[in-house]
């Protein structure tokens, strides 16, 4: 048998099921060979999550790769049970129960995975999500933001005091920026810049600066966790998120003496971010004198540049392209699909974002309580780049197609 290896390793899914399906040879002796390969393919494939799960009698295996899973192999149904009853050993699980969700971890290749079994009506589903700390601290650099906004924002950490604060749905990246900021701190700061984070949970323990878990099941909240963290003066403080009044006026209020604060809040856009604050009953003043800029992002897919080729989007596209970047006149690119991106076109994500940066104008607008699209307009008026014009400019570049912008960003488009 000849295996199809695209490139640094990489198996096909269908070499990975020929290979996975002789090594099991109908019996579980190398199951632990089968379980390494098949999740040393995914760490390869970049997979976050590979779920083995019962499907008309056979065992489907997906791997999750940029966010989105895709289909990898289909095996005889036998095997899931060898497989569940293998992973719960390695990962120290009751075997014989299989009416009850279990969880726990396990490190196979070099790789730590957190293990979820679910008893469903067809058999047990097992998923494996990977941790990758060392994946979670990048560099600003690499989060992909366009050059003007990447210059703004770094220019506003060095600032060191303020808030500054980040919104996006969940899984839109804002923890990665808001690691890759704190990295950058540290990095020129060092220590002086004395950061402490307020996480739930902390599920990557960086060792650079003080962490502290709060959970809402405990005392610790991040409103009581933030109060004693003020007590001990740090520079630099990363509070997960901004949940309730209480913690957001304790935050703002940190913000105006002297502390730098990153936090997230969940709006969907930046001018949103203003409204939602005030709707917190968060008072104008404190918002125009600590807020200092927010940014927003969503995650797009990178075209994958081993299949990259020409193409012709939908006219609807093509003209909403157009409206923002009336110049462009083509070439439209996208991936066609390789052994190397699985069949997908992309390869890896990165942040289309929106950044907003107070000044005198929306100050103003905030002080007299003005709605969302007030602030939208007034922020056009003064040079701010949104969301859809940043992922226009990127599809222009040819970073990513326009139907992948249109779906990060969840934009309806009339035909
Ligand atoms: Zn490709």
């Amino acid at each position: 048998m000849t295996l199809t290896v695209p490139t640094n390793g990489r198996m096909t899914p269908e070499a990975l099921g020929e290979e996975l399906l002789s090594m099991l040879g109908g019996d579980d002796r190398h199951m632990k060979e089968a379980l390494d390969l098949l999740l040393s393919q995914a760490v390869m494939h970049r997979a976050s999550d590979v779920h083995a799960e019962p499907y008309r009698g056979m065992l489907k295996v997906r791997f999750r790769v940029d966010g989105y899973f895709r289909d990898v192999v289909e095996l005889p149904g036998e095997v899931l049970e060898q497989m569940v009853a293998r992973v719960k050993v390695m990962a120290g699980l009751i075997v014989h129960r299989r009416d009850i969700p279990q969880e726990g971890r396990i490190r196979i290749e070099g790789a730590d995975f957190r293990v979820s079994i679910l008893p469903t009506v067809a058999g047990e589903k097992l998923a494996l999500r990977a941790f990758d700390a060392a994946g979670r601290l990048m560099e600003l650099e690499e989060l992909g933001f366009s050059s003007p906004t990447l210059v703004n924002f770094e220019h506003l950490l060095g600032g060191l005091s303020g808030t500054i604060l980040l919104t996006g749905p969940s899984g839109s990246g804002k923890t990665t920026t808001i690691y890759a900021a704190l990295k950058r701190i540290h990095d020129r700061y060092g220590d002086h810049a004395a950061i402490t984070t307020i996480e739930d949970p902390v599920e990557y323990d960086l060792g650079l600066f003080a962490q502290v878990q709060v959970s809402s099941r405990s005392e610790l909240s991040f409103a009581s966790a933030l109060t004693s963290v003020l007590r001990q003066d740090p520079g630099v403080i990363m509070l997960g998120e901004i949940r309730d009044p209480q913690t957001g006026e304790i935050a703002m209020r940190a913000g105006l003496t002297g502390h730098l604060v990153l936090s997230t809040i969940h709006s969907g856009t930046a001018c949103g971010v203003l409204a939602r604050l005030m709707d917190m009953g968060i008072e104008p003043y404190i918002v125009n004198s600590s807020v200092r800029a927010v940014l927003a992002q969503r995650l797009a897919r990178r075209l994958c540049k081993h299949c990259v080729d020409a193409y012709e989007p939908d006219p609807a596209l093509v003209d909403l392209v157009k409206k923002y970047a009336p110049e462009f006149d083509g070439p439209f690119l996208k991936g066609k699909g390789c052994p190397s991106c699985l069949g997908t076109g992309f390869h890896g994500r990165f942040a289309l974002t929106e950044l907003l940066v107070l000044g005198d104008r929306l100050s103003g607008l905030i002080a007299e309580k003005a709605g969302t699209g007030k602030l939208e307009r007034a922020a056009l008026e003064t040079g701010f780049t949104p969301l859809l014009s940043d992922g226009i400019e990127q599809v222009v570049t040819g970073r990513t197609t326009v139907e992948e912008v249109v779906r990060a960003l969840g934009t309806e488009v009339s035909p």
